[in-house]
């Protein structure tokens, strides 16, 4: 895997949803409840192993305003846009901040819950090995016998 000019991050991350490369840290997340023309997304102040296209005028939802989609620098994956510039001046909290579009991106540890799920099954059968156990210790009239013998 290409991973040479890849940045390493500390803490929990939200990673490339194609190459798994961590593309935000989730402190750097503002706002999780955008929806653009994609579905989903989120609103980043910050975001690292990204590469940028040329910018462009585009015509989103609240207005005009000057973007440059953003690529995963790994597999060079689409995954969203930075506002460069907003033209509605109660969009300008927007400029120089990062949309990730949530399909796109998945968080890290997504694939933790799914380890979470198969050791909760891990469980079940502890419980069910207990059940045995119990069985084995009601039928232990032996150790009364050891009792009586002392
Ligand atoms: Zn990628």
């Amino acid at each position: 895997m290409g991973r040479l000019f890849v940045v390493e991050l500390v803490g929990k991350a939200y990673l490339c949803g194609f190459c798994k490369t961590p593309v935000a840290l989730t402190d750097d997340l503002l706002y999780k409840s955008f929806v653009c023309d994609e579905g989903k997304a989120f609103f980043f102040r910050n975001v690292v192993n990204i590469t940028f296209e040329a910018e462009e005028e585009r015509r989103l939802t609240t207005g005009m305003h000057t973007v440059q989609d953003i690529c995963c620098s790994c597999c060079v994956q689409s995954l969203g846009w930075k506002y460069v510039a907003a033209h509605n001046n109660n969009q300008k909290y927007k400029e120089g901040k990062f949309i990730l579009i949530r399909s796109k991106i998945m968080e890290e540890g997504e694939q933790d819950f799914e380890a979470h799920a198969i050791s909760s099954n891990g469980e079940s059968e502890e419980v069910a090995d207990n059940s045995s156990l119990e069985v084995h210790l009601s039928s232990s009239d032996g150790e009364n016998a050891w009792a009586r013998e002392d």
